[in-house]
């Protein structure tokens, strides 16, 4: 068993960042902020963040969304943006999603893909929450400092303008919960929150409206950077009961 863990921990990295790259072709605002698409500044703040990782993107526009499951049999973590094209996602790719994260693929969750039909699927439950386009200020606090998501973070994270997201966030209780946000308005939001589904581990982050250059900031880019670390997890996939909780650090390393 521990050969295999560090057999499979010794391969690179593989992301997939996915997009549904509509606001970025639609809205020169947006076009603005992400010339090349929201995808493509994730892509490179983890080429930077983690230059050992094979990053790859795909996008609602391709066949499949870019998700056959050659690509997701070959992706380790799959970052997922979305807002205006839920509905047009293929049912049977986010089933083909599901099965890989219960399978052990990490699933990070991006600002608008809280009604993702991938993430609803797997909350089981309607994630709505309250918002406002409104210039908030945003301060991300730590209600797990020691987590490593929040490795080397400057805390709190600020960001000087951004869409409010407030609670009630109809969610399950997160299995840990990192971070909480309040905004200039007075609401409050459950902004970092980690799931486990069979033995894919997901991260839900609120930052991330598209009209503001929020992924250009070092510490958002910082906990993303981590978040793949964390939800990677190679020992925790091949976790039996032969194995001693020790060995479930093994992503750390
Ligand atoms: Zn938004």
């Amino acid at each position: 068993m521990n050969a295999d863990s560090q057999g499979i921990a010794a391969q690179p990295r593989r992301v997939t960042v996915w997009n549904e790259f509509i606001h970025e072709r639609e809205d020169p605002k947006v076009a603005a902020v992400y010339p090349d698409g929201i995808h493509q500044a994730l892509a490179e703040l983890l080429r930077r963040g983690l230059p050992d990782t094979q990053v790859a993107t795909a996008t609602l526009d391709q066949p499949e969304h870019g998700l056959s499951a050659d690509v997701l049999d070959e992706t380790d973590v799959l970052l997922w943006w979305g807002h205006l094209g839920h509905h047009l996602v293929d049912n049977a790719v986010v089933a083909r999603v599901q099965q890989r994260v219960q399978q052990g693929m990490g699933l990070i969750v991006l600002h608008s893909a809280h009604l993702s039909k991938i993430f609803t699927r797997l909350m089981g439950t309607t994630c709505n929450l309250r918002w406002r386009e409104a210039d908030d200020r945003e301060v991300l606090w730590p209600v797990a400092p020691q987590h490593p998501i929040l490795e080397g973070v400057e805390l709190p994270i600020i960001i000087e303008r951004h869409e409010m997201y407030g609670e009630f966030f109809d969610i399950p209780a997160p299995d840990e919960l990192v971070l909480i946000s309040n905004f200039s308005g007075g609401e409050v939001f459950r902004s970092g929150c980690c799931f486990q589904r069979g033995k894919g581990r997901i991260f839900y982050f609120s930052p991330g409206h598209e009209t503001y250059p929020i992924y250009y900031q070092p510490q958002i880019a910082r906990v993303i950077v981590n978040a793949v670390c964390w939800a990677f997890a190679p020992s925790i996939n091949t976790v039996d009961t032969q194995t001693s909780p020790e060995s479930a650090t093994g992503w750390f390393i």
